[in-house]
């Protein structure tokens, strides 16, 4: 086992999450095994998605002017258009930005250090996180999310029942792990919050705080999902491919027909 420090720099790097266990790889694990190991090792590399540009403009624009400015540097031009002004996506985002910032509330729980990175044993691995606002004074940490709109219905499986995006996108594994996780690190009890803000015109957005009795459930779900996964990783079991996602499309070899039916599966 190597004994590199994770850093900002090498936080993304395949040695890291080969390393390491983290809330999107285990997310990225439950929709599919074979793309999440071929990007393990290197073998696929997913691009970066408009949306994932958009979210990190959002986050380097509270982490600090520096940071946000470093970005926009960085990406001008999926940023700007040839006459200079900047593309439908990014001006939704600075009106996103301009919401949070305006609302005393959001920006109270906005409040504390930035980007922290930490990392904890859990479920027989080693797992690293980078917590959006971590206030140890307050002993509460902050996530920021862009949504759609606030209110949507998604069916889920895993909840067997309609849920909002806050389920459907995991965020309440993802604010469970965080807080065992900080908690591990720094001892106490730490409180999660979503700071949302929606891509509507005008700019919806919450301040979303958790019952903690959701994290129960939480924890048997990876508990459960957790030693497959280290098995994965180790090569001890063969991936199951999704069939659906770009890496199962881009390296399907068809050996047989399908009747009609499957396709609705
Ligand atoms: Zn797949």
């Amino acid at each position: 086992m190597s004994q590199r420090k994770l850093t900002k720099d090498n936080y993304y790097s395949p040695e890291m999450n080969k390393e390491y266990m983290s809330v999107s790889q285990f997310k990225s694990f439950m929709s599919c095994e074979a793309r999440t190991l071929a990007e393990i090792n290197g073998s696929w590399t997913q691009e970066a998605k408009q949306a994932f540009l958009v979210g990190n403009y959002v986050h380097s624009a509270f982490e600090s002017e520096e940071v946000h400015s470093e970005f926009v540097e960085a990406n001008n031009v999926v940023i700007f258009k040839k006459n200079g002004s900047k593309y439908s996506d990014f001006e939704t985002a600075d009106r996103m930005i301009e919401t949070v910032k305006n609302d005393q509330l959001s920006m109270f729980a906005m409040d504390g250090e930035k980007e922290v990175i930490i990392e904890a044993d859990l479920y027989g691995a080693k797992w690293k996180a980078k917590i959006d606002v971590l206030n140890k004074d307050y002993s509460r940490f902050t996530d920021l999310k862009t949504t759609a709109e606030l209110y949507k219905r998604f069916w889920s499986d895993k909840y067997n029942g309609w849920v909002s995006f806050i389920q459907a996108y995991d965020y309440v594994l993802q604010m469970a792990i965080y807080k065992q996780m900080i908690e591990k690190q720094f001892g106490g009890n730490f409180s999660p919050y979503i700071v949302a803000v929606t891509k509507q015109t005008p700019c919806d957005k919450a301040v979303i705080d958790f019952d903690p009795t959701r994290f129960d459930f939480e924890y048997l779900y990876v508990a459960e999902e957790m030693p497959r996964i280290l098995k994965l990783k180790a090569g001890e079991v063969a991936p199951t491919r999704c069939n659906k996602c770009d890496y199962c499309r881009f390296s399907k070899v068809l050996n047989d027909t399908i009747e009609v039916g499957e396709l609705l599966k």
